[in-house]
């Protein structure tokens, strides 16, 4: 058994983990489409989300106080 195996994590192909389907964790770009909505569509489980919207809330940069 030779365990060469070429870790593609970085691929071109692939889309961020925060941009991957958060049904499947789907990554790759060929199967992630953007629909009219801007939504993207994961073909490998058909779910439909809103990856610029997926972080609300999460960088709160301002400091307001
Ligand atoms: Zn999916």
């Amino acid at each position: 058994m030779i365990a060469v195996n070429l870790r593609n994590d970085d691929s071109p192909d692939r889309v961020g983990p925060e941009n991957a389907c958060p049904s499947c964790g789907e990554r790759e770009i060929n199967r992630l489409v953007w629909n009219e909505e801007d939504q993207v569509e994961c073909t490998t489980c058909g779910h439909v989300y809103d990856p610029l919207s997926e972080s609300e809330g999460a960088e709160g940069g301002d400091g307001c106080e």
